[in-house]
């Protein structure tokens, strides 16, 4: 086998030319003995045909992650290059935010890197052995073109064992500011970047929390609040909010952030919002707007009944507890349960819960989460707004 090769099989050769960045082991015939994991790779077809030019990975199911169609130079250019087109985009979309995902992997054609910008400092994740070994020079390029105070690295994450990885955290450049903060619409918000969820914050919500902000009236309730994102818009116009979160580290960041912001109206109950929304229902509570934003239920395909399950009793529930008129704002981040699955759920749950429900918008992340077509994982987040007649 030629050295720095990779040989793949004809079904390996159909999907690499229908565009799908990835290719699994199963459709590796062979690769040359010299390579290792993390190495950029020359791709040809058993008759030595050269394809383009990918990612290696020995651990993970899926060996080669797409780079190029040609065999320019991966250097420190060509990196660079892709990270500014990467940030150009979201300059373009979002001209006057400072906190926005700078670099959505795959869908950025950078594949094992995110990049989350929160105004100074910025949040990485190395999820695959050829951006860990690159660590320094993606740094470097970072720090070059934002000119940050501070790079955080947040490759504590699972997938990383994917890869053979163990998860890793700290400071990568400059000095951590005491306080991080970010706006999203009127909302000032802090983040803790080395001990928060994933990067800090879940960036992929941002313009549905601000969309959410329309909808404070009453009395609202927001579960699965992590560090008030929902919860704080509604506050902005609700009489009241209920925000319900499991983890008191980020309790109390809902309390802090709500103070920081002026809204008193804001309630915060650390406890299981499963047992909250069947103890409401007992008591007899009502809401005029329900935030549904849980963690992933599903980590693979196994789970996606029992996820689904999940979902429909959350959301019947809060079908259940809503005024009439009320609106059900309802997520999903299950990349294994799409939009058409997650509908079905909510229309079985609608029925269940004997309520007749408008479908008013079908949103998902931001336009700084780019998705990738024929890339499926990159499009994960439901998140519907219903009016619950
Ligand atoms: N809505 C948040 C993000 C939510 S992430 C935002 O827009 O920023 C999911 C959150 O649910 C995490 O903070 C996690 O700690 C919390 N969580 C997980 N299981 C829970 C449970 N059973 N009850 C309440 N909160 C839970």
């Amino acid at each position: 086998m030629k050295k720095g090769t990779a040989c793949i099989t004809k079904k390996g050769v159909e999907r690499w030319k229908n565009g799908h960045p990835w290719i699994y082991a199963a459709d590796v015939e062979s690769v040359g003995d010299d390579v290792q994991a993390g190495d950029v790779v020359r791709v040809e077809d058993t008759r030595g045909w050269f394809l383009g030019q990918a990612l290696y990975s020995k651990a993970s199911k899926i060996s080669l992650r797409w780079l190029a169609w040609d065999d320019a130079a991966i250097d420190a250019d060509f990196f660079r290059a892709r990270l500014q087109a990467a940030d150009a985009l979201r300059r373009r979309e979002y001209p006057e935010e400072r906190a926005y995902r700078v670099v959505h992997g795959e869908a950025d054609l950078l594949p094992g890197l995110v990049v989350d910008r929160f105004g100074d400092a910025l949040s990485v994740q190395f999820l695959h052995a050829g951006t860990e070994r690159r660590k320094a020079l993606f740094v470097e390029l970072l720090a070059q073109h934002f000119k940050p105070k501070a790079i955080v690295n947040r490759s504590d994450a699972n997938v990383r064992h994917l890869e053979g990885l163990e998860p890793e955290k700290g400071l990568l450049f400059g000095e951590l500011p005491q306080v991080t903060s970010y706006r999203e619409g009127h909302v000032l918000l802090d983040v803790d970047l080395l001990h928060g969820q994933k990067t800090g914050a879940f960036l992929d919500q941002r313009d549905n929390h601000v969309r959410a902000s329309d909808f404070g009236t009453g009395e609202a309730l927001d579960c699965f609040s992590y560090t008030g994102g929902f919860a704080l818009q509604l506050a902005l116009k609700a009489k009241k909010v209920t925000a319900v979160e499991i983890s008191e580290a980020a309790c109390g960041q809902i309390k802090k952030n709500a103070e920081r912001n002026q809204l008193p109206n804001v309630e915060t109950v650390c406890a299981n919002a499963f047992d909250f929304l069947r103890d409401a229902l007992d008591e007899g509570r009502r809401f005029d707007t329900i935030v549904l934003d849980p963690p992933s239920f599903a980590k693979n395909k196994d789970a996606i009944a029992a996820a689904t399950r999940g979902y429909k009793e959350i959301n019947l529930r809060a079908m259940q507890l809503l005024n009439p008129g009320g609106t059900l704002i309802t997520a999903s981040c299950t990349h294994h349960i799409d939009e058409a699955r997650f509908e079905e759920m909510l229309d079985s749950a609608a029925a269940d819960s004997k309520r007749r429900v408008q479908i008013i918008e079908k949103r998902g992340a931001g336009r700084d989460h780019p998705v990738l077509l024929g890339l499926r994982e990159t499009r994960y987040l439901k998140c519907f707004v219903l009016r619950v007649l």
